[in-house]
C-alpha cells in the first residue's frame, strides 16, 4: 500500500487535503471507531452517536466510491479502543509507505498518532486543513507580538481579507458590528413569534443501529436518545442550511440572546455539529448568507450577526487554541477549585433557568450560545468551579463538541480562566441578567427572587455575583469594564457582605 488516509470523526469531508493525490489503486482510507473517545471524558449518548453514526454514513460514501476502506467498528472482536492500537493494527496489516492526515481538532489526538506513526516507524504526513479560512500558520502570525487578542479586530480583518460584506473598502451598510441592535427580549406575556421547527431528520437503520449499539455499550453515560434528529450526512447537512437561511436567519439577529423556557432552538442554525464533523463548510454557510441579505431576503443586523459567528468566532477560536495548547487547557487564572455539582449530570436542581438549560442538553445535546455562556457557564464561574471540571462537563455533552471550539469557549470566554487572553472581561451578572433576556419567564416559575441576594429566597446567581465580586474585587477595579460593577460593592455594608459570604459557603457545601 502507498498511502493510509487517516479519517477521523470530525474529518468527515470527501474534498478534505487528506485526499489529495488520492490514487484508488494504490491508497486506501482508514477509520475507527474506539471506545476511548467516548470515555477520556464521560460523552453523552447523543454526542456518541452524532459521531459514529455520522462516521458510518460517511464510510459508506467512501465505498460507493469503490475506495478501500479499513473500518473498525465499536463491537469489532479485536478492537483495542484506542486511536493508536487501531492505527497500529492497521499499519501491521496493510504495512502503508505513509500516513496522510489532515490536522486533527483535538491536541491529545494529534499527539497520540505522532507517537504512534512514530512508533511504528511509518511517516505520517500532516496536512492543513482548508475547511477553515486561517491556517494556525497565519493565526500564529497575527498572535505575535500582541498581547491579547480581540475577536473584533481579528473579525473585521476577516472580513477585509476574505471580502466578506464588504461594499468596496468599506463595511456593507457602514457598520462593522450590530450588535447593540441583536439583544431584544421577547414579550413576557405573548412570547417568542411563531417559527416553523427546524428540520428534523428522522434516524434511518444505520443511525437506529448505532443508537442501539450505543445504549449497550454506554449504558450508563448521561443524556438520552429518543429525539435524536441530527443531521449526519452532507445533504442532509445542506438542507438543514437551506431550512436555516430561508426559515430563521431573518429573525436571527434579533433574538441571538434572548432566551425562553422549554424552546431550545428558538431562531438559531443548529449547524454546529454539521460544521464540526465537516458536513458542511464554513465559506458555504457564509456565502449562502450573505446571498440571502444581497437578494433582500434578511435583514443585514441578522446576516452579519451570523456571519460573525463563524467567520469571526469560530476561526478565532481555533486560533486560540492552536497557538495556547496544551497549557491553555490547565489554566485556572481565578484559582478556582470547587467541585462540578452532580446535578450537572441530571439536571436536578431547583434554579429554574439552570434546569431548563441542563435537562435541555441531556435530552437534545444542545444548548444555545446564552444559555452556555449566561446560564451554565456562569453558575459555574460564580461558584468558583475548578475550570478543568467544567470543560469536561462541556466537552462530554454537547453534540457539537470538539476540543478546538469547546476549550476556548469555557476555560477563555465563559470561565475567565485564562486571565483575559480571550475575553476582556468574565462575563458576569446576577440573576437579573437572566430575568430581563428571558423576560420574566424563567423567575416567574422558580422558588428563588433574582432581586434577593440574602435570605431564605436569595436567588443562587444573584448571592453568588455578589460574592463573586467581593473575591475578585481587586482584579475587577482594575478592569475598566468591570469597575462600575465593583464600584456598587460601596453600598454594601459589612453585615451584609458577611452575608452575602456565608451564603455563598451554603451553597458551595450543596452536593
Ligand atoms: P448559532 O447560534 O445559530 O450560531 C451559528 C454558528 O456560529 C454555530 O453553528 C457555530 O458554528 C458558530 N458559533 C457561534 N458561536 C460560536 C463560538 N463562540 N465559537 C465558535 N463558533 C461559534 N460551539 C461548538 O461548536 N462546540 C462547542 O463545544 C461549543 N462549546 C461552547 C461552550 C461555551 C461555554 C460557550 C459559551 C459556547 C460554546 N460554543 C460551542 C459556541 C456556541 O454556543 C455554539 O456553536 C452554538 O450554540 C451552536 O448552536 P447553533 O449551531 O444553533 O449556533
Ligand atoms: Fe434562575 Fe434566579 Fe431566576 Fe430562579 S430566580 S430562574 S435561579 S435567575
Amino acid at each position: 500500500l502507498r498511502h493510509l488516509v487517516l479519517v477521523l470523526g470530525d474529518q468527515l469531508d470527501l474534498a478534505s487535503s487528506a485526499f489529495d493525490g488520492f490514487d484508488p489503486g494504490h491508497d486506501a482510507v482508514w477509520m475507527a471507531e474506539v471506545a476511548e473517545e467516548s470515555t477520556h471524558v464521560w460523552s453523552a449518548q447523543p454526542r456518541i452517536v452524532m459521531f459514529l453514526a455520522a462516521m458510518r454514513h460517511f464510510a459508506a460514501e467512501v465505498r460507493a466510491r469503490g475506495w478501500a476502506l479499513r473500518y473498525t467498528h465499536l463491537d469489532d472482536e479485536h478492537n483495542t479502543g484506542t486511536l493508536a492500537g487501531e492505527l497500529a493494527r492497521a499499519v501491521q496489516a496493510l504495512r502503508p509507505q505513509r500516513l496522510i492526515l489532515t490536522a486533527p481538532g483535538d491536541w491529545r489526538v494529534l499527539h497520540a498518532l505522532r507517537a504512534q506513526a512514530k512508533a511504528l516507524a511509518v511517516p505520517l504526513e500532516l496536512r492543513d486543513d482548508r475547511h477553515f479560512w486561517v491556517t494556525v500558520r497565519d493565526f500564529a502570525a497575527y498572535a505575535k507580538g500582541r498581547q491579547s487578542l480581540r475577536l473584533e479586530f481579528f473579525y473585521r480583518e476577516m472580513r477585509r481579507r476574505h471580502r466578506v460584506l464588504m461594499d468596496g473598502d468599506r463595511p456593507a451598510g457602514g457598520q462593522w458590528n450590530f450588535d447593540a441592535d441583536n439583544r431584544e427580549r421577547f414579550d413576557p406575556v405573548a412570547g417568542p413569534p411563531p417559527v416553523p421547527d427546524p428540520l428534523s431528520f428522522a434516524p434511518d437503520a444505520v443511525t437506529r443501529e448505532v443508537i442501539a449499539l450505543v445504549r449497550r455499550r454506554f449504558a450508563s453515560h448521561p443524556g438520552a436518545l429518543e429525539r435524536f434528529d441530527w443531521p449526519l450526512t452532507r445533504a442532509q447537512a445542506l438542507a438543514a442550511l437551506d431550512d436555516f437561511i430561508t426559515h430563521r436567519l431573518g429573525d436571527f439577529g434579533r433574538w441571538q440572546d434572548a432566551l425562553w423556557p422549554g424552546r431550545p432552538w428558538l431562531w438559531h442554525a443548529r449547524l454546529s455539529a454539521a460544521l464540526n464533523l465537516k458536513l458542511l463548510q464554513p465559506r458555504e454557510v457564509v456565502a449562502a448568507a450573505e446571498a440571502a441579505w444581497r437578494a433582500g431576503r434578511v435583514p443585514l443586523r441578522s446576516a452579519e450577526g451570523f456571519i460573525r459567528q463563524i467567520l469571526g468566532w469560530r476561526e478565532y477560536v481555533r486560533g486560540i487554541y492552536w497557538t495556547q495548547m496544551p497549557a491553555y487547557a490547565a489554566l485556572n487564572a481565578l484559582g478556582a477549585h470547587a467541585p462540578l455539582p452532580a446535578f450537572f449530570w441530571s439536571g436536578d436542581t431547583d434554579l429554574a433557568c439552570l434546569r431548563d438549560a441542563l435537562t435541555q442538553t441531556l435530552r437534545l445535546g444542545y444548548a444555545h450560545h446564552i444559555q452556555r455562556l449566561m446560564v451554565i457557564g456562569l453558575y459555574a464561574l460564580l461558584l468558583g468551579v475548578e475550570p478543568r471540571q467544567i470543560s469536561d462537563w462541556f466537552l462530554a455533552v454537547y453534540v457539537d463538541a470538539v476540543e478546538w471550539v469547546e476549550l476556548p469557549n469555557v476555560i477563555g470566554m465563559g470561565q475567565f480562566a485564562d486571565g483575559g487572553r480571550m475575553a476582556s472581561k468574565p462575563y458576569i451578572a446576577s440573576g437579573k441578567y437572566i430575568e430581563r433576556m428571558a423576560a420574566g419567564r424563567y423567575c416567574a416559575q422558580c422558588r428563588y427572587d433574582p432581586a434577593a441576594r440574602t435570605g431564605p429566597r436569595a436567588c443562587p446567581y444573584t448571592t453568588l455575583y455578589w460574592d463573586f465580586l467581593l473575591r475578585h474585587e481587586a482584579l475587577l477595579a482594575a478592569n475598566p469594564r468591570t469597575v462600575m460593577q465593583v464600584n456598587n460593592l460601596a453600598r454594601v455594608d459589612e453585615g451584609e457582605r458577611r452575608a452575602i459570604r456565608a451564603h455563598a459557603e451554603a451553597l458551595r457545601a450543596r452536593p
